[in-house]
């Protein structure tokens, strides 16, 4: 697990921002500098996590726009590191951010005052239902609504590196149901496997179409209540067992 923030290339233009997250994960942003604007997909714990991206975003010249993949709060709570850009997020987003966003941000800073002290909430300013496609002239990010994980996920797709931010809707080695069980997920992930050639987690491995597999595969096997233990854990980390023990009550509810 990485100790602070850092980013690194994934494709031409495109940045993944990876931070250390709670107990023994990392979640990861990324970044993508088209010829007429950036954005910037997740914003991590707050805004000195996205430290290492300023140079970057300030080298590239372009308007900002931040794109929020969910209102969990490792996704979000860094928005202020870029107090002008407009946030951009699902309906659903931002009526949890409205919702949930000081109460959260109330307990975790009980926890750890001074990580948290810098984070200023920042709620989508744009928001939209379905789908939404952003042109940055030689780039284009597909967002479109992928509900499982918690009801307001979104996927973000760029169709010129075939390449899809999963947000937390796949995670390496397995997904989290966070809302109970989602009659449609596993079927929305295997529609992107003719698309998708790389496959970009918030939390893992950056992975190929296989990952969308295998996270469908665990969904079936968990609604089928087969009671095997999935390959995915058998060297996965504590967090993840202890995240499969959760997922099959909630499969069940
Ligand atoms: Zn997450």
């Amino acid at each position: 697990m990485a100790t602070a923030s850092t980013i690194t290339p994934l494709a031409e233009n495109v940045y993944a921002i990876n931070a250390p997250c709670e107990a023994e994960i990392d979640v990861r942003a990324l970044l993508i500098c088209g010829r007429d604007a950036s954005v910037l997909l997740d914003t991590l714990l707050c805004p000195a996590d996205l430290e290492p991206a300023r140079e970057v975003v300030e080298s590239a010249g372009r308007p900002l726009f931040i794109v929020n993949s969910h209102a969990d709060w490792d996704h979000w709570w860094g928005n202020a590191a870029f107090p002008d850009a407009p946030v951009i997020a699902h309906l659903l987003t931002r009526e949890r951010q409205r919702r949930e966003g000081a109460r959260t941000l109330a307990s975790v800073r009980r926890k750890d005052p001074e990580k948290f002290a810098g984070v200023a909430l920042r709620p989508a300013t744009i928001a939209f239902a379905g789908r939404l496609d952003l042109d940055l002239g030689d780039l284009c990010v597909e967002l479109h609504h992928l509900p499982g994980h918690t009801k307001d996920c979104i996927v973000a797709y760029i169709p010129e590196r075939r390449l899809l931010f999963a947000g937390d809707a796949a995670e390496d080695p397995i997904p989290l149901l966070n809302e109970g069980w989602c009659e449609t997920w596993a079927g929305q992930l295997l529609a992107w496997v003719d698309r998708a050639r790389t496959v970009v987690p918030a939390h893992g491995t950056v992975s190929g179409r296989d990952l969308l597999r295998s996270n469908a595969a665990y969904l079936q096997s968990l609604q089928a209540h087969d009671g095997k233990q999935p390959p995915e854990l058998v060297n996965a980390s504590p967090f993840y067992r202890r995240a499969h023990r959760r997922n099959v009550k909630r499969a069940g509810a």
